[in-house]
């Protein structure tokens, strides 16, 4: 492997300095896990040792590690020019980039506003879509739902409509005017459904509920991850997606896919839209977008979304949208973007994902049986093994697998109990098999 040679010494053994996002601080610093190397599928931890990449790195490096066309690309545009002003000025690569996600986004959403994470492209989206409605002189339509166990990100917004308790619960009352959908995972229904489970379509009638509680004309928004991920992979149900789309339609709510992980190829398909035949009204995404190799996020709406800003702004000197970020657009990330989607063209890997799900599926499930295991479930390159909590000690033996699969050579994400397995679109059969060998041999052993 062409990575650099792994350091065996720290230039100073002090990890104090570094707090870690979503991280347990202490025990991270007590045994720290440090990679110092990445190449295709495989990462070198600092020990030398290769670990596997089961995760994507965090379900973002789908074309694999170390691309050199991606490489390449950020090399030459740094030698060129390092930055540019993002308002009220402009690259090429910004433009570039932009025309090419929009030929690669199903329908008309062409239209692409750029971040530097998901996060910032949840909060932009909901920003877009309150904005929206008022532009068109409907400014009651305020309100935002989102969904139980939705990720979306860290920001006030993403929070706000997110449902994962622990990421809200220390941060005071959050944004007003929001509501929550249920989730749609339901063990006793669902578990050990391969693809989309059959029951839950009637769930998405909750919005319903909502425009009864609310009535439509408060409602700006609703915001669901297509495949949500973070909680740990729940599936949509078949027809889930159809009604929320249909419902929206029928009282003038925005629908936004939240497709930050289910975007560039994660499902077997450029987005969860074109996989669903689903057009939202707009799509947040980012990670997959750059590989990774620079931050990026991006906002893309439809049509007649945009149309709507440009129309009520009058004055062609006018900003349309009071919102941006110093590094939108950076010219860094464009290349790596601009990079990156040829990479994924020319390896033909979205084909490749849905090529690889059957052989995926059938790996993933060889574990039903498999000691401690309630539910596995899966879609495209992507599948979760959720575990029996130990008693009186949630989420510690999903934990405790996590390590062990580490120890044993083997990147997951553990997120309560539920391991989550997303690897690159590159990986192999025989890597599939040693994927979940690995998992099985840790749930063998572990209590
Ligand atoms: N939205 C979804 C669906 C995500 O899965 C994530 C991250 O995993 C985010 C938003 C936030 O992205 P970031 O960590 O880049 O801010």
């Amino acid at each position: 492997m062409s990575v650099a040679e792994p350091i065996t010494e720290l230039a100073t053994n002090n990890l104090e300095a570094f707090w870690m996002p979503f991280t347990a601080n202490r025990q991270f610093k007590s045994q720290p896990r440090l990679l110092v190397g990445a190449e295709g599928m495989y990462y070198v931890s600092r020990e030398g040792k290769r670990i596997l990449d089961g995760i994507a790195g965090m379900w973002c490096v789908n074309a694999g590690h170390g691309r050199r066309k991606i490489v390449d690309a950020v090399r030459a545009q740094v030698e060129v020019m390092d930055y540019s002003p993002a308002f009220q000025m402009g690259h090429p690569g910004g433009f570039e980039l932009a025309a090419r996600l929009a030929t690669l986004l199903p329908g008309d959403l062409d239209h692409v506003f750029f971040t530097n994470s998901g996060s910032e492209s949840v909060d932009t989206a909901l920003k877009i879509a309150i904005a929206y409605h008022r532009a068109r002189g409907d400014g009651t339509r305020q309100r935002l739902i989102g969904r139980e166990r939705g990720y979306h990100g860290v920001g006030f917004g993403g929070i706000s409509v997110g449902g994962m308790v622990a990421n809200r619960k220390s941060f005071g009352p959050l944004l007003n005017g929001v509501d929550h959908l249920r989730h749609t995972h339901n063990p006793e229904k669902n578990a050990f459904s391969r693809g989309q489970p059959a029951w839950g379509a009637h769930l998405a009638d909750d919005l319903e509920r909502m425009v009864a509680l609310h009535d439509a004309s408060t409602i700006a928004a609703v915001i669901v991850e297509p495949m949500a991920a973070s909680t740990g992979v729940l599936v949509p149900p078949q027809g889930y997606l159809e009604r929320l789309r249909e419902i929206c339609n029928r009282h003038g709510i925005l629908l936004i896919f939240d497709e930050v992980i289910t975007g560039f190829g994660r499902l077997g398909a450029s987005f969860a839209a074109e996989r669903f035949s689903i057009i939202p009204d707009i799509l947040t995404c980012a990670k997959g977008l750059t590989n990774a190799t620079v931050p990026m996020g991006g906002v893309a709406v439809r049509k007649h979304v945009y149309d709507a800003f440009m129309a009520a702004a009058g004055d062609d000197n006018a900003i349309e949208l009071f919102h941006g970020y110093t590094y939108s657009a950076h010219p860094l990330a464009c290349a790596a973007g601009l990079a990156t989607l040829e990479v994924y063209e020319e390896d033909g890997l979205f084909a490749r994902a849905a090529d690889m799900a059957p052989v995926f599926e059938e790996a993933a499930h060889s574990l039903d049986d498999a000691r401690h295991v309630i539910d596995v479930r899966n879609i495209g390159l992507t599948a979760a093994i959720e575990l029996e909590p130990r008693p009186d000690k949630p989420t510690a033996r999903a934990f405790d697998a996590f390590l062990r699969c580490y120890d044993k050579g083997l990147l997951l994400r553990c997120t309560g109990d539920t391991l989550a397995v997303a690897p690159p679109l590159i990986i192999s059969q025989d890597e599939i098999s040693r994927v979940f060998e690995i998992i099985g041999e840790v749930l063998h052993e572990l209590n």
